[in-house]
């Protein structure tokens, strides 16, 4: 998907600058997919490898365009560059909750939600109106809804957004730090901020069984997690090699193609009927 155009500029990708027709006509899009309804969430499941069980899922938004089905990694970024995030987020949000409850009331399932949380929508003054609306409509307690903020829009903006954070916390509403260990965190901030969970990047999962030191990581960030009194889940195992691993250095909450592909709400429902703790 990512193309170089016909005057060697490219069209997709981290840096949107130098902006050619192509990225304009996929904002034009994007803009209508909105009202058009044809974003999706698709679900991952978290999984407790110690007990057996699904302890939450994470929200993962595509767009159904006419033609094909679009991943995240072409649209998200453009749709933070414009703004555009913040009514698909609102969405994201509208939507998993709305479908949180509709697998309560089919499977009965009682475990979470988590919804990816772009620096932009701290921006906003009704946050906490908007969440609070979200899982109160669907009569949810607050803490079935789980934030994940990467590391990088945290540390880059804990300023201006931990008072947000903490009457988040007040509310019940659980934080995420994602893809952690990629950006640097300050520990002393970790100390002091309303998080209840470290989310180790796929990246550490990755180099699990290539070198030795790929483990060093994984039990420091553990050790980090049980000293702060938080919750750990490595995202992205793969391979049953990586999860035995990641279970003897006491990671025992995972996400990944091993268990799971992201797959639609109704497609996963039965599942987490099935593995629910008895
Ligand atoms: P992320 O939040 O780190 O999400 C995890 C990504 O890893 C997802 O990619 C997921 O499908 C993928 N993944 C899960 N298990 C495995 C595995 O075992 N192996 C590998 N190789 N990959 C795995 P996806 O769905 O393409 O999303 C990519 C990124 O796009 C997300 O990374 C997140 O940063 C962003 N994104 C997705 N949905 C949303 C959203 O609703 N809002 C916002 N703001 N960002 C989103
Ligand atoms: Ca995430
Ligand atoms: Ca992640
Ligand atoms: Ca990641």
């Amino acid at each position: 998907a990512k193309t170089a155009g016909r005057n060697n500029c490219v069209t997709y990708g981290p840096s949107l600058a130098g902006r050619g027709p192509e990225m304009l006509e996929l904002e034009t899009a994007l803009h209508k997919a909105i009202e058009r309804d044809e974003l999706r969430l698709y679900y991952q499941p978290k999984i407790d490898v110690a007990k057996g069980c699904v302890v939450g899922v994470e929200a993962l938004m595509r767009w159904q365009r006419p033609d094909r089905l679009v991943s995240p990694a072409d649209f998200i970024p453009l749709a933070e560059e414009t703004g555009l995030i913040v009514p698909m987020t609102e969405w994201a949000l509208r939507e998993a909750t709305r479908q949180v409850r509709a697998w309560q009331d089919e499977y009965g399932y009682l475990g979470g939600v988590a919804v990816n949380m772009p620096s932009r929508m701290f921006h906003r003054s009704d946050l906490l109106e908007l969440v609070t609306s979200s899982v109160g409509v669907h009569g949810l307690r607050p803490d079935r809804l789980l934030l994940e903020l990467t590391e990088g829009t945290l540390m880059t903006n804990i300023d201006a957004i931990l008072p947000t954070l903490r009457e988040l916390n007040e509310l019940g509403v659980r934080i995420s730090v994602d893809d952690f260990g990629t950006g640097y965190s300050s520990l002393a901030y970790l100390t002091t901020l309303p998080i209840s969970e470290l989310k180790i990047d796929r990246s550490f999962v990755q180099n699990l069984g290539v070198t030795h030191k790929g483990k060093a990581v994984i039990t420091t960030i553990v050790a980090l997690a049980r000293a702060l009194g938080l919750s750990v889940i490595a995202e992205g195992v793969e391979t049953q090699a990586q999860a035995h691993i990641l279970h003897r250095q006491g990671c025992t909450t995972m996400q990944g193609y091993l268990f799971s592909r992201p797959v639609d709400g109704a497609s996963l429902g039965p599942w987490l009927r099935d593995f629910q703790l008895a």
